[in-house]
């Protein structure tokens, strides 16, 4: 493949004299997205690409989706004007389609336009509802980037100084594969952070509003807890009126293969209080919202208005998007060929020295890197195996607790051939960026 970047060289030299220095590029020479098409994509310089990444899996089902495409065109030749003062039909179809799929009974949503907003919005309703500013959130969690967001957000780097009024109490139960609960087993595990949100509880003041929690912990590297923590969790919360919130907003619409939502593989204590969504339902339009039941969303004292939120155009696209990924069955294919390729990715690694282990659920799979020889989590074999990657045509994303983990999410649809050849070329580019640390060692 070409490899110039003359094009992509000059727009990273532009971006880096207007856009903020926070905003961080994937690759030591960002590529620029021109076009896809089902799992691939191309870059300005003509290199095609197979996606595992999807945008961080905005793009759900697939690049460039016929239906998606006819029925944005279609509205937006129709009516683009919005805001939430005038009724929309495609908004209250797509509302409903939500509310019956979110397993919440006498369910009311709010469209928002990221999944930061959407969470922003859970807040403020469990915060009133509870007359509350304390929040649970989990160790090493990612929930967005806005003034309230930040202060949820357990990882670090992900997590800039925020004056967030907001007292957050953080709580175990997101990663266990190192420190003090490595060792347990998954009830021992589960039976160790229950234990610790029932210390954290017993040490606070007054009442709690909620906790916070991703099913599966997207940025911080595709990590689970066991199945059963939440609803063990919820026994706990539920005794106390603290609310649920479950952010949807990676584990949503089927990726993780075996159930449709993320709080499903706890569902033993019943559906969250609330649930927050956004990324791929859009498959890239801007959609989010949070779905409550119809006490807590309507908590809220005085009138509000969203311009944005639920604009047609974004609806259009979601109807079109969700229909597709129903009829198809892509939470199936999620399962199914993210089955094959969770065993292809284990085979391919058992012998490499830099990966530590294989984990995943459906179409969202990590891969915890290490420094040969050692135990220690390695940033830098993750930047590499993602360089070597790019060069090789797969596009994947980086994550987790030290930014060691490499993360794997492509569109829904990708077929069992895409699967193969996307491991294929991932396990070369793990044994190239193996070779390149061990000179690096060396030199
Ligand atoms: N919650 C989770 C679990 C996320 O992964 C993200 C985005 N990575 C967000 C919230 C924020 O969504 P957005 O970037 O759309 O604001």
């Amino acid at each position: 493949m070409t490899d110039h970047h003359t094009d992509a060289a000059g727009l990273y030299a532009r971006h880096r004299a207007v856009l903020p220095e926070w905003l961080s590029l994937l690759y030591d020479r960002p590529i620029e997205l021109t076009h896809g098409e089902g799992r691939h994509v191309w870059d300005s310089d003509g290199n095609r690409y197979l996606d595992f990444f999807g945008g961080i899996l905005t793009t759900m089902t697939a690049h460039a989706l016929p239906e998606v495409t006819k029925a944005v065109a279609e509205q937006a030749g129709r009516i683009i004007h919005t805001s939430t003062l005038y009724l929309s039909r495609p908004m209250v179809e797509l509302a409903e389609r939500i509310a019956a799929l979110s397993g919440i009974p006498d369910a009311r949503v709010f469209f928002t336009t990221s999944g930061t907003e959407a969470n922003d919005a859970a807040l403020l309703l469990s915060t009133a509802y509870r007359r509350s500013n304390q929040i649970l959130a989990m160790r090493n969690s990612y929930h967005g980037r806005s003034f309230s967001a930040v202060g949820i957000t357990g990882n670090q780097s992900w997590s800039p100084t925020s004056l967030s009024p907001l007292q957050t109490l953080w709580v175990h139960g997101g990663v266990r594969s190192r420190g003090p609960f490595a060792h347990l087993s998954d009830a021992q595990y589960i039976e160790a952070c229950v234990a610790d949100l029932e210390d954290v509880l017993q040490q606070t003041s007054g009442g709690v509003a909620a906790l916070i929690a991703e099913p599966v912990q997207g940025v911080g590297g595709f990590t689970a807890p066991p199945d059963g923590l939440y609803a063990a969790f919820r026994e706990v919360l539920a005794e106390r009126g603290i609310l649920w919130i479950s952010d949807e907003v990676q584990t949503g619409w089927g990726r993780t293969g075996d159930h449709f939502w993320g709080w499903q593989a706890h569902a033993a204590s019943g559906p969250p209080d609330l649930l927050t969504f956004a990324k791929g339902i859009g498959n890239g339009m801007s959609i989010g919202g949070v779905v409550a039941r119809a006490e807590v969303m309507n908590c809220l004292s005085a009138n509000s208005i969203s311009t944005f939120g639920g604009s047609p155009v974004t609806m259009a696209a979601g109807l079109a998007n969700l229909t597709h990924l129903l009829e198809h069955d892509l939470q199936g294919n999620a399962r199914r060929v993210g089955g094959l390729l969770i065993e292809r990715l284990r085979a391919v690694c058992a012998g490499l020295d830099v990966v530590r282990e294989v984990r995943g659920r459906g179409l969202m799979i990590g891969i915890e890197l290490v420094d040969p020889g050692t135990d220690e989590p390695s940033p830098r074999a993750a930047a590499a195996v993602t360089e070597a990657a790019r060069e090789r045509g797969l596009l994947i994303g980086k994550g987790g607790l030290n930014g060691a983990a490499l993360r794997i999410a492509p569109p829904l649809s990708l077929t069992v051939a895409e699967a193969e050849e996307g491991a294929d070329l991932l396990a070369d580019a793990l044994q190239e960026a193996q070779k390149r640390l061990a000179g690096a060692a060396i030199g």
